[in-house]
């Protein structure tokens, strides 16, 4: 996902640009916005966390761009490119080093494991939208 910040900012071009350059295949593409349902639910691994609360709020306080990309070793090669999740610790030339605002608004969501990719993949799109 582009997450709110990052669409509010203007860079879904670049950060589609970034994706694409990096050998992703997009297989899937929608700009969309969560209600707190979705949120609450995609994010639910966090729902003990302290900053959860804060975390639904921005998810859905705006559009949020979902892409499926495909390409080998997708989930690690992916979290590469964006780098860590506060920006401040995320390496040159990275998603979250160029467009991330800060730990909370961070532009960029990456599954973190196969399994949880199928799962968020069928969170956003049904079959006929992905190619
Ligand atoms: P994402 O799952 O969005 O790709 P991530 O895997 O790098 O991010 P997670 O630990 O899964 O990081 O946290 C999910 C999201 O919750 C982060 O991307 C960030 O937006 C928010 N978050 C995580 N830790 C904090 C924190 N300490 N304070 C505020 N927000 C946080
Ligand atoms: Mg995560």
């Amino acid at each position: 996902m582009i997450k709110p910040d990052a669409v509010e900012n203007g860079h879904i071009g670049a950060i589609l640009e970034k994706i694409t350059a990096a050998g992703f295949r997009i297989v899937a593409l929608k700009k969309t916005q969560l209600t707190q349902r979705d949120a609450e639910a995609f994010y639910s691994v966090h729902s003990e966390r302290p900053f959860f609360g804060e975390l639904v709020a921005f998810m859905t306080r705006g559009p949020i761009v979902a892409a499926i990309l495909e390409k080998e070793n997708a989930v690690n090669d992916f979290r590469t490119l964006i780098g860590a999740t506060n920006p401040a610790e995320a390496a040159e030339g990275t998603i979250r080093k160029l467009y991330a605002t800060s730990m909370g608004e961070n532009a960029v969501h990456g599954s973190d494991s196969d399994e949880n990719a199928a799962i968020e993949s069928a969170f956003h799109f049904s079959e006929r939208e992905i190619f």
